[in-house]
């Protein structure tokens, strides 16, 4: 299993800081984030240190976000939301802080102003084509 003694949820994973854990198995660990966008924001992290879900092999990360709607489902009668977020940030250009491999499910009602402003562009052009085939190039390399 690994492990970095530096990394605030391995120290979680170890039980060497505390936290409000909600969700164990063998392979995973859900708790509340320490920051709540949202009452009863939670964490779901696989119990292995990658430092994001693209380091983590298929069968892991697969494993891992199977645990989503079980846990959505209790989300959703405790908090008493009427949706939720997963929110997965993958690099800190896209926000991620803590670089062990984590989702965030966040409860949402209507009219919270959380989330995102979307700002919507357009494509010209080649550039879908271009993009298609660039994706289905790379991902014949990635795929296992
Ligand atoms: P990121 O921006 O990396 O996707 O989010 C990391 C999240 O982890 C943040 O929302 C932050 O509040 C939470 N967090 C950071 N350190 C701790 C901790 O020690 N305990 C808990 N429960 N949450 C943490
Ligand atoms: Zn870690």
């Amino acid at each position: 299993m690994s492990h970095d003694s530096h990394c605030a949820f391995c120290k979680i994973v170890a039980a060497q800081i505390p936290a409000s854990v909600v969700f164990e198995n063998q392979t995973s660990l859900a708790f509340l984030d320490i920051g709540p966008l949202a009452d009863g924001h939670l964490l779901l992290i696989p119990r292995d240190h990658y430092p994001a879900l693209v380091d983590m092999p298929r069968e892991e990360s697969t494993r891992l976000l199977s645990v989503i709607p079980v846990l959505g489902r209790a989300l959703l009668e405790v908090t008493g939301a009427e949706g939720f977020n997963v929110l997965i940030n993958n690099g800190t250009a896209a926000g991620q802080v803590v670089p062990h491999a984590h989702i965030h499910l966040i409860p949402r009602q209507s009219g919270d102003k959380l989330g995102y402003r979307w700002h919507v562009s357009s494509y010209e052009n080649d550039r879908p084509a271009e993009l298609a085939l660039a994706y289905q190039e790379a991902l014949r390399k990635h795929i296992d």
